[in-house]
């Protein structure tokens, strides 16, 4: 994307103060970048796409995109941030005036954090529609009883999103109806009727378990319709594809930087070792892949921001470029022999990051799913 190139220069800027130093050592204590977060907020990215009347830059989702690649590119980690880009769109098209003008201002300036959605859930996985969580109305309050898993930053957050289920499945038509959209202001729901247990995965990705027993939300925290959430969720995850599609360009972009870097110096049987063709068509066929899904993120972020259907473009967006940054991250580690494996080289960090992006937010199964009902008509397999 050769647009916003004022932005990338500040964003590439703002990732020096940030090396692979500052990475390690959070990756080895499982620390959130706090730091990080707020320089980027300082700056104004994470705010970006807010509408400029609410106090944002009112950019679109592209300039977002080149953001989140650049981060991603300079070898830092934007997973613990982005979910506040696509979030906040669930608010901005789906809430009350009210909501935004409460909230959206708060999130613009970096006053509240609203990094965390909780989907997921433990017996339903991918099947979003199967979800155990639910919420009854009581007077001017919902209560709400479940569990939600894998819901990432939910400790370094104000506010989560949470999908819940407001009349059971067997009672509703279609069973992506009966679903709605609630936000939780977690500075007064945790330890009374939320409780959070943190996960460790094979990356630093500050993800817990949600336990919700009892919680009394109030009514005008419901974002859009009761009952029709599944739709309020649909919208922002085209962006959050698209969005997470751009990061993965962006490491793809990192790993094959570093590989042909490390395959010019490195002198083997007395010449580099990119020049024999077992080390150097890896790095040109990552890079190919690399530059046909950066073509797609942009076509489906320019239809999303042109506000037409994007739905088959975000998927194979996020399809191609998750593939494309997990074969740049395999090509590097090779590239690298033995010290691919050495923390110092930052490899294998990158690495165990841009896994995630295979499984989550969506899985690779679940978009060729898509695209083979949606697009190609062909039976449906679930
Ligand atoms: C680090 C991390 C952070 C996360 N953060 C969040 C978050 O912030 N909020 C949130 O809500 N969720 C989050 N998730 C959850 C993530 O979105 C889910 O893990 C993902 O959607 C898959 O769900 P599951 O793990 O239950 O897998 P399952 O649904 O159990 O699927 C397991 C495997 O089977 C495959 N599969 C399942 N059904 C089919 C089918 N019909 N056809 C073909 N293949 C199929 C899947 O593709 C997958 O590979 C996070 C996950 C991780 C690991």
């Amino acid at each position: 994307m050769q647009e916003f190139n004022d932005i990338r220069r500040s964003v590439k800027a703002l990732c020096a103060n940030f090396p692979g130093e500052y990475w390690r050592a959070l990756d080895a204590e499982r620390r959130y970048p706090t730091e990080f977060i707020a320089a980027l907020t300082q700056a104004g990215f994470l705010a970006a796409m807010i509408p400029e009347e609410y106090g944002g830059s009112g950019l679109p989702l592209l300039a977002a995109c080149v953001i989140l690649e650049e981060i991603q590119s300079e070898g830092c980690n934007a997973s613990a941030c982005h979910a506040q880009m696509y979030t906040m769109g669930t608010i901005l098209l789906h809430g009350s005036n009210d909501q935004k003008r409460k909230f959206l201002p708060d999130v613009a300036q970096g006053k509240l954090r609203l990094q965390s959605f909780g989907i997921t859930e433990p017996s339903s996985g991918t099947d979003t529609t199967a979800i155990q969580t639910s919420a009854r109305r009581e007077g001017s309050f919902y209560i709400i009883n479940g569990q939600k898993v894998f819901t990432s930053r939910v400790e370094h957050s104000d506010l989560m999103l949470l999908l819940a289920r407001t009349t059971p499945r067997d009672k509703v038509h279609r069973k992506s109806e009966g679903l709605s959209v609630f936000l939780i202001d977690l500075r007064e729901a945790v330890g009374r009727g939320v409780s959070l247990q943190p996960i460790r995965t094979m990356m630093n990705h500050s993800t817990c378990e949600v336990f919700i027993d009892q919680l009394h939300v109030p009514a005008n925290n419901l974002i859009g319709d009761v009952d029709r959430g599944f739709r309020c969720i649909l919208d922002s995850m085209n962006a959050e594809r698209i969005l997470i599609a751009s990061e993965c360009v962006g490491d793809a972009r990192w790993f094959i930087r570093k590989a042909a870097d490390y395959a010019r110096e490195r002198n083997v049987f007395g010449r580099p070792i990119g020049s024999n063709q077992g080390v150097q068509f890896p790095i040109a066929r990552a890079y190919a892949a690399t530059e046909a899904a950066a073509l797609m993120v942009q076509k489906a972020a320019t239809l999303f921001d042109a506000r037409q259907p994007c739905g088959t473009e975000a998927n194979i967006a996020k399809l191609l470029a998750a593939e494309a940054s997990w074969q740049a991250a395999d090509m590097c580690l090779q590239t690298h022999g033995g010290y691919g494996f050495a923390e110092q080289f930052d490899v294998e960090r990158k690495f165990r990051e841009t896994r995630l992006y295979q499984v989550a937010p969506i899985s690779t199964n679940m978009i060729l799913a898509y695209l083979g009902t949606h697009v190609l008509h062909l039976p449906r397999s679930y």
